[in-house]
């Protein structure tokens, strides 16, 4: 292709889509050289729940200690892993540590768990997430699974199937960057989700922007109609918190109450007299 260009402007750009495809393929190796060794491990943020002002949940959140590039978010490496479909084995290594771990922590405690929309399409994606829950002993209502909108764009009556298979197993499904993706609604009525997720992108304006504050009104409106829960996610000042309070929100997470935390950290933060403070 970059011979067809007589003025060789393309000529002059391929040492560097060579130099990021190289960079792709070592990330690639990295990741599954990751996940043989151990390096991934789970952060855990609070969900906190304003109606009955405590922690109800909390979101695991992969994270990598990449051995020579540090600590490399997710926004990172996870559009890699989806691409080269490393996102299932590392995700069945999510849910069942997700499970093992949030077993220990009291009964009213739930944990969210995101899923990929190619992990969801895998088959074999409902018997991982049984072995998860029966390997670790968890009572299968404290899972909760996050989605995104995404995994409607192809299929739908196959996902929505799939969807009703893993809350007929107790599994609690809750779709997550609710307002940011494939803009329709109807699988709203063709699936009953247990909670909404409403964008950071709505919440980070709700306070001070008329428009951000109509369609978080709208969405928690829409979502106690059709019996769903919300969480407002990435609060970050009382403001917002006041706000959403307000336009009857059921729960909220964000840097105001918690960082996501180590995972040894999360029986004293649900034990903490802080935990009720929001
Ligand atoms: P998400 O599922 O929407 O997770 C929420 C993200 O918002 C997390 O980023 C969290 O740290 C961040 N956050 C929470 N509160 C605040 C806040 O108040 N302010 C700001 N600025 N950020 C806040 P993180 O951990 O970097 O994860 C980013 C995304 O990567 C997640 O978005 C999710 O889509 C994906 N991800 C993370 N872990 C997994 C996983 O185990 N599997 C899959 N498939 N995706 C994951
Ligand atoms: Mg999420
Ligand atoms: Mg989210
Ligand atoms: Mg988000």
């Amino acid at each position: 292709r970059a011979k067809q260009d007589g003025r060789g402007v393309f000529r002059f750009f391929e040492p560097a889509l060579d130099a990021a495809a190289r960079k792709r393929r070592q990330l690639e190796l990295d990741l599954r050289e990751a996940l043989q060794t151990g390096q991934f491990r789970l952060n855990f943020q609070p969900i906190f729940d304003l109606k009955s002002d405590r922690i109800s949940g909390f979101e695991a959140l992969l994270r990598w200690q990449h051995p020579e590039r540090g600590n490399m978010p997710p926004a990172e490496f996870i559009p890699v892993a989806e691409e080269t479909g490393m996102i299932i084995a590392i995700g069945e290594w999510v849910m069942h540590e997700a499970c093992r771990q949030a077993v220990k922590w009291p009964d009213h405690v739930r944990v969210a768990v995101n899923v990929s929309p190619l992990q969801f399409r895998a088959s074999g994606f409902a018997n991982v997430i049984f072995q998860a829950l029966s390997r670790s002993g968890l009572v299968h209502s404290r899972l909760e699974i996050e989605i995104t909108e995404s995994v409607f764009l192809e299929g739908e009556s196959a996902v929505v199937s799939l969807l009703h298979q893993l809350r007929a197993m107790g599994v609690r499904i809750a779709l997550d960057d609710f307002g940011t993706g494939y803009s329709s609604l109807s699988y709203l009525r063709s699936f009953p989700f247990d909670k909404i997720k409403i964008d950071k992108s709505f919440v980070d304006r709700v306070a001070n922007d008329t428009s951000s504050a109509a369609i978080v009104r709208a969405i928690v409106d829409l979502a106690t109609a059709l019996h769903m829960e919300t969480t407002a996610e990435g609060v970050e000042d009382d403001d917002q918190l006041a706000r959403l309070r307000g336009q009857g929100c059921s729960s909220i997470q964000g840097y105001l109450f918690s960082r996501p935390i180590e995972g040894d950290m999360v029986a004293a933060m649900i034990a903490s007299p802080m935990s009720a403070a929001a």
